[in-house]
């Protein structure tokens, strides 16, 4: 079966629905692809998360499945039409653009007049068991979001990046001790982001050290500590603490576009940055928006910015 569409969104998470607001209140109903599990879940990252307490408007906080629910129910309002299904090939080599979709009622081909790439993307994680069982209960990627949940507590940074570097300086502002945990002896950040955080006198440091097992209970507080392996000496210790932030990076969800739109080296979709349409790519027609495209700021309200951005850009392309 085909079908043909004006404005296609692949994804459900912030950026996209936003975008699906703005396309279908600007008279262009779009098809949003919703994500099984290739990239996420319908309604993306949020979904997995509880409390959101720094999204604008809800002054009482709300949790993420409830509030990307919220924006579902805006996007059908002005006429938004959804597909429950992974997209599994694109062309954009000529127009309309052709994308092949195994959809829950089977596989079909969707062509679009403009295409707007929202798809996210995904924190990796360590693949321990219990550290899956307490995400959301302790177990983090995202200090922005989490930090302040953790005032005057122990909380443990995995990673020896960059982002690691900076989520343990920013989690000093709440947590009253971060300890970062590293596999090697020397770090990959930057010489700067280390100084940076070696001067804080709020981090302690586990070289050569990993985490084993996180300790707690979703339904029982959460995260009560960890058993961390010494990687030279082989002895296993306990450690108290009531958080874990994993910062080993992010995997934009771009695989799809290979070969076919510009990526830097970690697979962000690099935008054209033209004036008047900066969520546009190097094909015209073809914009991003969200997370897929921002390896810096990665928030729920920036995405939501970029996507109103990318279905503004869409409809001005549609209409010259
Ligand atoms: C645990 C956790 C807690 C967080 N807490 C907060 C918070 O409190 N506040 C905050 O501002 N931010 C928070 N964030 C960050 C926030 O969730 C992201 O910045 C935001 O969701 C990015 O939105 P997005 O629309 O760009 O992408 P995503 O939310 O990642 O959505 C991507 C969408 O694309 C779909 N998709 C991917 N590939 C395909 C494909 N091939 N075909 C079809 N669909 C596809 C997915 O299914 C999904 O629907 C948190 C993130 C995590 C992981």
């Amino acid at each position: 079966m085909d079908r043909h569409e004006r404005i296609v969104i692949i994804g459900s998470g912030p950026a996209g629905l936003t975008a699906a607001i703005y396309a279908a209140r600007a008279a262009i109903p779009p098809l949003v692809i919703e994500g099984l599990s290739r990239g996420g879940p319908p309604g993306g990252q949020l979904v997995n998360t509880t409390d959101v307490e720094n999204y604008p408007g809800f002054p009482k906080g709300i949790l993420g499945p409830e509030l990307m629910g919220l924006f579902k129910e805006q996007a059908e309002r002005f006429g938004t039409g959804f597909l429950a299904g992974d997209v599994e090939s694109v062309d954009l080599s000529k127009r309309p653009f052709t994308l092949k979709i195994q959809g829950v009622e089977g596989d079909l081909n969707v062509t679009a007049d403009a295409l707007i790439i929202a798809t996210g993307a995904q924190a990796k994680w360590l693949g321990l068991p219990t550290e899956d069982r307490l995400k959301g209960y302790g177990v983090s990627a995202c200090a922005t979001c989490d930090g302040f949940f953790f005032r005057d507590q122990h909380v443990l940074v995995v990673g020896g990046g960059d982002t690691a570097m900076e989520e343990a300086s920013y989690l000093t502002k709440h947590a009253s001790k971060v300890t970062l945990i590293h596999r090697r002896d020397d770090l990959r950040a930057s010489k700067i982001m280390q100084q940076r955080a070696q001067e804080n006198p709020k981090i302690a440091w586990m070289l050569s050290h990993a985490i084993e097992e996180i300790v707690g209970e979703p339904g029982h507080g959460g995260v009560k500590g960890a058993k961390i392996r010494n990687l030279k000496t082989n002895a296993l210790s306990d450690v108290e603490c009531q958080g874990v932030f994993v910062a080993i990076g992010h995997q934009p969800n771009t695989d799809l576009f290979k070969g076919q739109l510009e990526m830097d080296e970690s697979g962000y979709l690099i935008l054209a940055g033209k004036k008047g349409a900066q969520t546009a790519t190097k094909v015209p027609g073809v914009f991003a928006a969200g997370d897929v495209a921002d390896h810096v700021y990665r928030q729920a309200i920036s995405a939501a910015g970029t996507g109103c951005m990318a279905a503004i850009d869409a409809e001005r392309f549609l209409s010259h």
